[in-house]
């Protein structure tokens, strides 16, 4: 009895200085629902959607309850992001007119206008909150002629809202942060052949090589009769090479640090292998651990729905946590044969083996009337 209310005590305890803590500072988001990707609206604009992977349905990621998230939706016209675990980055307009970073903090529900020039690289995600971006930004002469255009490196802390420019002489263009390691930061920089390695103030730049793993991951693209693919393990060590899997349709490295060609390729997904040339697929979603290759789970894609392919789409990867989610359309016919579709995304989780489609609000159009 004595140690129930002990715990008892200490749990009281614990629950008092969890409050005490959440009063006093606006805690770090945790973001454990959301999936956000950029979609185009059938008015021919794009708008960041929040596909919420708990109740199954997709909103505009808007912070604004009366928008009608139209044309001046602070989430929509937009012609990039990049999402982190506390920030959203809006990019508006393109090189040609100059653009605009805006920075939405999901912590506040707050969208502010971060900077102006006339491109930024995607937001790379470093250590603790700070991420990392490039700017270009026009020099202009005594005439007020444009002379050339400069790349700067950024580092803003998400926390605290420091933003710091790293670099004192311009770059050739965009940084890329491509991995990090206690002080060795790794980065593709445009102009310089290789990986470069600097500490983590973008100082002592060097090139650099990964360290060798014990496999590596190879694919072909074969060309018969439309695209397949095959994924081979290459074992370092002792040179042998096992095929993974073939005729997949298309296929994704999962949990990767975005690393071209690199080291840290672990388990993939991979589409195949049955196709129909119709709007509705019977496609699978298989999942193959790549380097315990008995482990492998299977999906089927219900009848109404076709995911083309599922691809990793540039930094934007749809994906949180181990839910993976794909572009996909559902086919809906009324009963006088009207046919419909929506869009979503079909969703996939290799360690809940959850499979489910998230379809967004107003995405259903006519697209073939009855007789
Ligand atoms: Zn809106």
């Amino acid at each position: 009895m004595k140690k129930i209310i002990s715990l008892i005590l200490i749990t009281l305890l614990m629950f008092s200085f969890v409050s005490c803590k959440d009063n006093n500072e606006i805690s770090e988001y945790k973001n454990d629902r959301y999936i956000y990707g950029m979609v185009p609206m059938p008015e021919g604009y794009a708008t960041i959607m929040k596909f919420d992977i708990i109740e199954k349905t997709a909103v505009p990621a808007c912070p604004d309850p009366l928008c009608d998230h139209g044309r001046s939706c602070p989430v929509s016209g937009i012609t990039d992001f990049s999402a982190t675990k506390n920030c959203i980055y809006i990019k508006r307009g393109d090189v040609s007119t100059g653009t605009r970073l805006y920075v939405y903090d999901l912590r506040t529900n707050k969208i502010e206008l971060l900077m102006k020039g006339t491109q930024f690289s995607s937001v790379e995600v470093g250590p603790t909150n700070f991420v990392y971006f490039t700017m270009g930004e026009m020099e202009y002469n005594d005439a007020g002629e444009a002379v050339k255009e400069n790349f700067h490196l950024y580092r803003r802390n998400e926390i605290t809202g420091e933003l710091k420019r790293l670099t004192t002489e311009p770059l050739a263009g965009f940084a890329d942060l491509i991995d990090y390691n206690n002080d060795t930061f790794v980065w593709i920089l445009r102009g310089k052949q290789g990986w470069q390695a600097s500490d983590s103030n973008f100082q002592n730049i060097r090139p650099y090589e990964f360290p060798k793993e014990e496999f590596t991951f190879d694919s072909e693209t074969i060309y018969t009769g439309g695209i397949r693919h095959e994924l081979y393990r290459i074992n370092n060590i002792t040179g042998e090479k096992n095929l993974i899997f073939k005729d997949a349709l298309s296929f994704r490295y999962c949990n990767v640090r975005p690393i071209s060609g690199g080291t840290l390729h672990i388990p993939s997904i991979n589409a195949g292998t049955e196709e129909k040339p119709h709007y509705i697929s019977e496609h699978k979603i298989i999942y193959t651990d790549l380097y315990d290759t008995s482990i492998t789970h299977t999906w089927e894609i219900p009848e109404d729905i076709s995911v083309p392919n599922i691809y990793r789409e540039g930094k934007n990867s749809k994906q949180l946590n181990d839910y993976h989610g794909f572009d996909c359309q559902q086919y809906e016919k009324d009963e006088k044969g009207n046919l419909y579709r929506l869009h979503g995304i079909f969703v996939v989780n290799p360690t809940t083996k959850e499979a489910f489609p998230i379809i967004y609000e107003g995405s259903r159009r006519l697209i073939r009337s009855a007789e």
